[in-house]
């Protein structure tokens, strides 16, 4: 929902890429040396013998560049894709289709799935056409296909994946890639929702933060990209655990997609049994919505976006009542103080409203868009 900047992420994956490499050889070589049947280490050879530009690559790329330049990393990545979404597209794209459709639909979905599932398994044309009739058929294969994919993606986290540097080992120098990533990446306020902090904290000299490092892609699905750097979101638990963990939504990326502010925003409505306490914030007697374009729908319904602003009833009413309250001649003479003193109109802001009103700061305060939203468009 709210916008971050992109350039942090290329500032830091040479950094970022230079830390982890070592961690991944460490734990390649560690794999090897108590597996003999190492498909992990087998796969990501499929993809290029140069395993060293490959490791780095999977590190610091952006994912649509990985995906263009390696072909079995594009094909494992739109096969995690179609499980990832499996019972999604299959209850709603279905649906709504005529039997002949829907059967032309599903032999189109299946040739996907059979095409893209090549690195990873042989499906023939029996199997193919006995699930464009029978549902359960094509349950079954999607499940085979299913665990075949965790258990390459259970090898491919032992050596690339983010158990390298997961909370469980918070004794090592390596768990706290995690924390050095937050820190490096200084967002102040979960993204996804614009409501709970991102705090750092100093304990034995070391530099920590609360916040979670969400996968974009989760990682259950996608372990190849679980460290890549264009996969991480910082972000709070409620959002990364609570939400969003592996259910199959489409959320905003923050860094990837920048939301147009004018076409999503808060409003709030007055219902016809609202008193005109409403404006003088004695009454919370009103509605809260998020106007926005159908392709933040998904995001908004993810989050909760709607019913959790709605407990925030009380600031609101903070802000109506400030809008009501500051009259003209009260503005003008809080900016003649306010020249006197030689501070900006953004340090007049935060100090009317408690927040700048600026949209690129929209990351440093909660519930930062909201009240400008109140102040600004309604
Ligand atoms: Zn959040």
């Amino acid at each position: 929902m709210i916008n971050l900047d992109i350039q942090k992420l290329f500032a830091f994956k040479d950094d970022y890429a230079e830390d982890m490499y070592p961690l991944i050889t460490a734990s390649i070589i560690d794999s090897a040396l108590k597996n003999s049947n190492f498909n992990g280490l087998k796969f990501l050879i499929d993809i290029s013998s140069d395993l060293e530009s490959l490791i780095l690559d999977i590190l610091k790329t952006p994912i649509e560049d990985l995906l263009t330049k390696y072909k079995i990393i594009n094909e494992y990545f739109s096969l995690s894709m179609l499980i990832y979404k499996h019972r999604y597209r299959i209850e709603n794209d279905c649906k709504p289709l005529h039997t002949i459709e829907r059967t032309e639909w599903r032999r189109k979905y299946i040739e996907n799935i059979r095409i893209q599932s090549q690195f990873l398994i042989n499906i023939d044309d029996a199997e193919v056409q006995r699930c464009v009739t029978n549902t359960s058929e094509l349950n079954k294969l999607v499940s085979k296909i299913k665990n075949a994919l965790i258990e390459l993606n259970k090898e491919l986290d032992s050596i690339i994946g983010y158990s390298i540097i997961s909370e469980d080992k918070e004794s090592n120098e390596e768990a706290r890639m995690r924390d050095k990533i937050m820190i490096r990446l200084d967002t102040e306020v979960c993204p996804y929702c614009n409501r709970n902090y991102i705090s750092k904290f100093t304990k034995n000299k070391k530099e920590y933060s609360t916040g979670d490092l969400d996968h974009y892609y989760p990682k259950q699905y996608f372990a190849l990209l679980s460290l890549n750097l264009f996969n991480f979101v910082p972000s709070c638990q409620i959002c990364n655990s609570k939400f969003k963990s592996n259910i199959y939504a489409e959320p905003i990326n923050p860094f990837q997609k920048v939301v147009n502010y004018d076409e999503l925003y808060f409003s709030y409505s007055i219902k016809s049994n609202s008193t005109l306490k409403v404006f003088i914030g004695e009454s919370l007697d009103f509605e809260l919505e998020m106007r926005g374009s159908k392709e933040y729908d998904s995001h908004i319904d993810l989050f909760r976006i709607k019913e959790l602003y709605n407990s925030h009833k009380i600031t609101i009413s903070e802000v109506l009542y400030k809008k009501t309250a500051y009259s003209d001649s009260y503005i003008n003479s809080i900016n003649n103080l306010f020249d006197e003193m030689k501070l900006t109109p953004s340090e007049r802001d935060l100090f009317l409203y408690g927040i700048e009103m600026d949209e690129s700061k929209f990351h440093k305060r909660p519930l930062s868009k909201l009240i400008y939203d109140l102040v600004v468009r309604n």
